[in-house]
């Protein structure tokens, strides 16, 4: 997180302040992964095995998980369970298809004779990292493997904890994973980005994981492109007078609930309502069945910040870049055409985050720790690269060339020059190389 501008410092009170940091050191987490990393890479199978014994307490002959274990795992679920998924995947799927259809090839003649464009290619393979979690979250895999399929990418993998729950496996297997596989953590990460006897190597790795998997994903990044680094879950709530106490608390600890170190916060220009939320957050811990998480990660990592007025509280938020942001203000709308940081957001009260986090079809995966400053979540166009091209005829060779010889020569460049120079002037040029 950058540093708070002191001048929006002194216009902010705090009503809760965070027990903690955010951020911690990620020393002896670098050095574990890199000992991963190497193992994998020299040993493949093997390391992947041992690893699995030593971090999962299972011993793995077979990682892939086969088409019968597959079937055996939609079979499991229960038929409402399998009809949510599956409206969930239908949701995510559409939406994806949506943006897909606004993402154009171009061509273009800018100047007689010059015509440049882009195509748009699928990535050829992705590896879909699907974390284990405290619950069986099946969004994970349709939020990572659904628009992978959607963009056209030739495979889709998934790689999965061992100790997953099946139904995991069922969420892969109905979001249209080519191939599963049963290992976690960073060495699944190291068998995607190098390959090994069982898991081929991927173009692409993306998917959200604990710090291993984080900090592998970085380690890994450059051989293999990586989508983003997710850390933990975050919503802030920005609300004016109008917003409403229990509605901001149950979404609070709606996303408390996920993880001990998930960031919450309202960031309001009431002080009645950020009192009142501080004491409502609290009278709704007392009742809430995974409150032991949720009460951590409010103590922890909870916030509330009186702002001295509008721009104030604008300011804090895009200052934050929260992975979820909640608008509750008199006119939503108009509130968050003034926001630019955020990883999605969630326009008046009808809008919760749950409803993304599930089904509703936006993806879930989204930049946290301030990465909403520069980038937007995992979509369709993640998985396809936008490649330019350009051909010439004499026309555009007679109006690139002259400028990129002078430019070539000034460079001292002479290479370049000779190969400007031999699409205007073939003949003189032959005469000069000799
Ligand atoms: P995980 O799948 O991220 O990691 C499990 C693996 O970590 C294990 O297979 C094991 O091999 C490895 N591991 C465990 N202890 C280790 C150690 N000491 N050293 C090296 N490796 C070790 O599952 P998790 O740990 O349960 O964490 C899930 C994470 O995913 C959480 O951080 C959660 O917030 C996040 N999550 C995010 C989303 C999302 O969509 N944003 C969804 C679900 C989960």
């Amino acid at each position: 997180m950058t540093k708070l501008d002191p001048q929006l410092a002194s216009r902010l009170t705090y009503i809760k302040q965070p027990g903690r940091s955010a951020w911690s050191d990620n020393a002896p987490v670098e050095a574990t992964v890199k000992q991963i990393l190497d193992a994998v890479r020299q040993s493949g199978d093997a390391a992947l095995r041992d690893y699995s014994r030593q971090f999962d307490k299972v011993e793995i002959e077979t990682f892939e998980v086969s088409t019968r274990e597959r079937e055996e795992a939609v079979a499991a679920l229960d038929p409402q369970t399998r009809a949510d998924t599956e409206f969930a995947i239908e949701r995510v799927r559409s939406f994806a298809q949506a943006q897909r259809d606004t993402i154009l090839p171009l061509d273009v003649e800018p100047l007689p004779g010059l015509h440049l464009g882009h195509r748009i290619i699928p990535i050829a393979r992705v590896g879909a990292y699907v974390p284990g979690g405290r619950y069986p979250l099946l969004s994970a895999p349709i939020m990572t493997i659904v628009p992978a399929k959607v963009a056209g990418c030739d495979e889709v993998i998934a790689c999965l904890p061992p100790g997953a729950h099946q139904a995991m496996i069922a969420g892969c297997h109905l979001s249209g994973a080519d191939r599963i596989f049963r290992v976690g953590g960073a060495q699944a990460i190291a068998a995607m980005a190098f390959g090994t006897e069982s898991i081929p190597a991927v173009d692409k790795i993306v998917g959200p994981g604990n710090a291993y998997v984080n900090e592998a994903k970085r380690q890994v990044f450059g051989l293999v492109g990586i989508d983003q680094l997710a850390g933990p879950s975050e919503i802030f709530v920005v609300a004016d007078e109008t917003g409403d106490a229990i509605t901001i608390a149950v979404d609070l600890l709606a996303q408390a609930e996920h993880d001990v170190r998930t960031r919450v916060g309202l960031i309001t220009t009431d002080r009645a309502l950020a009192e009142a939320t501080l004491a409502e957050v609290e009278r709704q811990l007392g009742n809430l069945s995974t409150a032991g998480v949720a009460a951590e990660a409010w103590r922890d990592y909870g916030e509330i910040v009186l702002c001295a007025d509008e721009a104030a509280m604008l300011a804090y938020s895009d200052h934050i870049a929260a992975e979820h942001l909640e608008v509750h203000t008199s006119d939503a709308r108009a509130t968050a055409g003034k926001l630019r940081n955020y990883g999605s957001i969630f326009i008046g009260v009808a809008a919760s985050v749950v409803y993304s986090d599930k089904c509703c079809g936006t993806n879930h995966t989204l930049p946290t720790m301030a990465a909403g400053r520069y980038t937007g979540g995992l979509w369709v166009g993640s998985y396809l690269k936008t490649c330019t091209h350009q051909w010439l005829d004499e026309r555009g060779v007679a109006a690139v060339a002259p400028p990129a010889m002078r430019q070539s020569a000034s460079e001292g460049l002479e290479g370049h020059r000779r190969a400007a120079a031999l699409r205007l002037a073939p003949a003189q040029l032959l005469q000069e190389i000799g």
